[in-house]
Formats: C-alpha cells, structure tokens, sequence
C-alpha cells in the first residue's frame, strides 16, 4: 500500500470512528436518562413513611402507600397485604417524608440554559437536545411537572412522554403571544415596520414569540398554539423587564384583542393567562376574561380587592437579586428589575391579605446555574408562608390551576397531592420539609426517590427485599 493510500484510508476512518463513537454516546445517553421500563417493578409499596398530602398542615404518623401502575392505589397505617402475583419493589421509608412532585408554574423549558443572545440564533436541533438535557435536571431536582409559560415545548413534550428522554410533565403555551413592541417582542429596531403578510420574523419561524396587533391576528396566533397542542394560551399584557422595547408602565393588548384570545381559548376548553405587573394591565385583562395573572409584582391594593372578588389566580415567585446584576448597571432593565423585585414583598402582603388564589412559578431564563435554584427559590417563600403552606402552594395548589386547562390536560389523573387514586409523581424525601424547608434546596441530596407516572427515576434507599 503506497503511502498516500493509507493516509487518505486514515482520513476516512478517523471521521468515521468518530461518528461511531459519538452515535455509542448519544445511544448511551439515551439509555441512561430514558426511564429503565423493562426494570420497572409493576408496583411500589413504600412502608413506614410520613405523608404530606400537598394540602394539610401536618405530616401523618406511619404510613404504608402502594403505588399500581401510574397511580396511588391504597394509603394506610395497617400493613398493606401483597399480591403474590405481582412483582411489587418495597421501598422501606425509615420514617421518611413521602410527599408529591414538585410543580413550576412559570417555566420555560427551551429557554433555560441558552443565554440571551444564544437564544434567537441558536440551530433549533440543537436547542432541542440542549432543553432535554436541562428537562432531565429538572426532574431529579423533584420537579415532576412544569407549565411552560412560552417556547417551542412541544416536540420536547412528545419525547418526555414517549420516554424517549426523562423530564417533567409540561403543560405546553407554545408561543407566547405579544404585539409590536410588547414584552416578548425580540425584534431589532431595523425590522420595523412589519409589512402583513410578509415572511415570519426568526423568532416567530422558531415558536418562540408571535406579534399580533389586531383581534383578528390574535385569533389565528392562539388557534394556532391550541392546535399545536398548547394546554392554556400565554399573552403579555404589559412591560416586561428582559424586553428591549417595552417600558415596565405600558398596557399593550387593547381589551378586545384580550377577549378575542379569551374567546378563542375557551372554545377549547381551557383559559388565557396574562404577564402583567400593573394595575391597568392586571385589570383590562380581567375585564376581558383572563382568567390567571403572572407576575404581578407592582399591583396595588383595589387590584388584589378585584382578583379576590372575581376568583382570579395569581402566578407569581419572589425573584432573586441575581436578574438585577444579569443587566448592566444603569441600564434600562437594571433599573426595571429592580423595581419589580421590590414590589415583591407587597404583592405577597396582598396577596396572603385577600387569600388570592396563588401559585409558584420560578421563571428562571437564560441560566442553568441559576437552575439548580429552582427548590431554593421554593423555599424562599417561607419569608411569607408556613413551610407547608409553601409546599401545598407548589403541589395541591398548583395543581388546581392546572385542571383550568380542561379537556386540553395531556395527564389524565390528579396531580400535585397524595390520595388514592392521584398520579404517582412522588418524592421521598430525607428529613422533614415542615421542620426544614432547607431540605428542598438540595435535591440530590434529600430526594432520595423521584417517582413520575409510577415510574422510579431516582432510588438512592437501600433495598430490602423484591417479593413476587
Ligand atoms: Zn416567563
């Protein structure tokens, strides 16, 4: 073999091993955080817990919970008697803390861990891997459903639930829905104008975000998101911190664009929610139907009077001093992230004076180290709510804003609470959450079985026996 054969045979088969090592890691990959079915005990008892149920103020004394298949079959003091003939993992408690799946109301899926100019450039492939990678830390940080407040969620949804990658449940908005100029509105200044009709900007061709500036637009921008599978439909009713053209004060939809989401929305069942901090904005989009706000944090005393009368949710979280500093000083958004974490500690005194209906919801963006505060930012809350009313805020209740999706919930079952009959998204935590809500700050740590659908993602307890 002459010289230049061989070198060009060596150039062939290094990109070619390569490419064999690299589809052995992605197969591997997909392996190891895909949920093992094959090894999957048909039923899970966990014997001698303590259960918090996602609702009361207590933990209970010794508990027994069998979990068949994807649901909570039977809770009890007594022994629960096996049946022979099924292959039943025990999972002995030690007196630990049983209690349900954790639930982010406001995250964004696709939008964790690229940064912010990564965002609107990034090969969506790519994105996707990327956000599948982020879905499965979520899961082991407990979190076993997310509602995803805007990105192209669903393709990820599919796989999770297909098994084809581990991750949360998602409650799919699909793209969020602004107009121009509007938070979520991402385009350059030279972009503008828009011609209608002309080619979809990058961040519309992606999902990301949808400029609509009429009812009409409104109306074909929601059906859309509903027929691509989304659980509840996201708007922005006003200014938002991130967005570089949109100052925190401005009210954006007009009240019948509102209703025409509202509209189309609830003939499919389900309901719109709104980002909104101001009163004018929280109080057009109740007027037009909305039916939960996030955010919130500038709201004012007769605002909170009218969500309480109206039953409207608030979906709100105590944001960290850190999105400050992610903005340079004296810029625009520095000042506008400051001004809405020092709303937070009122909104939070509104919201407890009018027993506002109120769910957790991170919304943590561009950061995957600000990630793995996800349960620290949970426990933050204790600054305003007993440690159980914080857990039964990111389990029971959270849940209940769900079931507001209707016929368009993918998870047929209770979430978020544990009773027979609920779904077995279950957490076995190490110590007792209500004595130190520290404990779900550190999640790889304390959770020493995750459980989604009846499935175990993570099982650190030594075993005892597997009977048959
Ligand atoms: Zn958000």
């Amino acid at each position: 073999m002459n010289k230049g054969a061989f070198d060009s045979r060596r150039r062939l088969a290094t990109p070619l091993s390569k490419l064999v090592v690299l589809s052995l890691f992605i197969f591997g990959w997909l392996v190891s955080t895909a949920p093992a079915q094959d090894s999957q005990p048909s039923a899970v008892l966990f014997e001698d817990v303590r259960v918090f149920d996602g609702k009361s103020a207590g933990l209970s004394g010794p508990t027994n919970v069998l979990v068949r298949g994807n649901k909570i079959e039977k809770i009890s003091t007594a022994p629960i008697p096996l049946d022979r003939t099924s292959n039943t993992r025990i999972i002995n408690g030690g007196g630990r803390t049983l209690m349900p799946g954790l639930i982010d109301m406001h995250w964004h899926t696709m939008f964790v861990r690229p940064s912010h100019s990564e965002v609107l450039v990034w090969d969506l492939g790519y994105a996707n891997l990327v956000a599948g990678a982020e879905a499965t830390d979520t899961l082991m940080r407990g979190f076993t459903t997310v509602r995803d407040m805007g990105g192209p969620s669903f393709g990820l949804k599919r796989a999770i639930d297909d098994g084809v990658v581990s991750g949360p449940r998602i409650f799919p908005s699909g793209a969020v829905i602004t107009i121009t100029g509007g938070h979520g509105d991402f385009r350059q200044l030279f972009e503008v104008p828009r011609i209608l009709g002309s080619p979809l900007t990058r961040m519309e061709q992606q999902g990301a975000s949808m400029v609509a500036d009429s009812p009409d637009e409104v109306r074909v921008r929601v059906r859309e998101q509903l027929m691509l599978g989304a659980t509840q439909i996201k708007l922005t009713a006003g200014g938002g911190v991130a967005s570089p053209h949109s100052p925190l004060d401005v009210s954006t939809f007009t009240e019948p664009e509102l209703h025409a989401a509202v509209e189309a929305a609830e003939n499919w069942g389900t309901y719109v929610t709104v980002h909104a901090y101001t009163p004018t904005s929280i109080q057009r989009a109740i007027a037009a139907g909305v039916k939960c706000i996030e955010h919130g944090q500038l709201m004012d005393e007769p605002t909170a009077r009218l969500m309480a009368e109206r039953g409207i949710w608030l979906s709100t979280q105590p944001f960290p001093d850190e999105i400050a500093k992610a903005f340079p000083p004296n810029s625009q958004e520095h000042a506008k992230a400051l001004e809405v974490i020092a709303g937070t500690d009122k909104t939070y005194t509104l919201a407890k004076k009018y027993k506002l209906k109120t769910a957790f919801g991170t919304d943590i963006l561009f950061s995957q180290s600000q990630a793995t505060q996800q349960g620290a930012m949970l426990a933050g809350l204790v600054r305003w709510y007993t440690p159980a009313e914080t857990l039964a805020m990111a389990t029971g209740t959270n849940a209940q804003l769900l079931t507001m999706s209707g016929n368009r919930n993918p998870y047929a079952g209770k979430l978020g609470v544990v009773d027979e009959g609920a779904l077995a998204d279950l957490l076995l935590v190490d110590g007792n959450p209500l004595e130190n809500i520290q404990l779900i700050a550190e999640p790889a740590r304390n959770f020493v079985v995750i459980m989604k659908d009846g499935k175990i993602y993570k099982n650190i307890v030594p075993e005892v026996s597997t009977r048959r």
